[in-house]
């Protein structure tokens, strides 16, 4: 599965991740006025989080373990 992490520290709420993820990954969580992982098994690795927030405080880290590699 891939992982995101969100830097809350570093986020101003401006909530122009959760509406990139067109998966629903992300969800805005109203009592902390932040980003919340909902669904991180759904997360096709787009970037379109990363790419959008302009504080640069979310990373995605993809999960290669279940592709199998090969030499030709
Ligand atoms: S990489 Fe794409 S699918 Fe994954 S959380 Fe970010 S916007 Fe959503
Ligand atoms: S785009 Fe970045 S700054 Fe804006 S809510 Fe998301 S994590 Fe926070």
């Amino acid at each position: 599965m891939n992982a995101i992490s969100i830097d809350t520290d570093r986020c101003d709420g401006c909530k122009a991740c959760v509406k990139a993820c067109f998966v629903n990954v992300l969800r805005w969580d109203e009592a902390g006025r932040r980003p919340v992982v909902a669904h991180a098994e759904d997360c096709v690795h787009c970037n379109l989080c990363e790419i959008n927030c302009r504080r640069e405080c979310i990373t995605v880290t993809p999960d290669f373990s279940h592709l199998r590699w090969s030499a030709l």
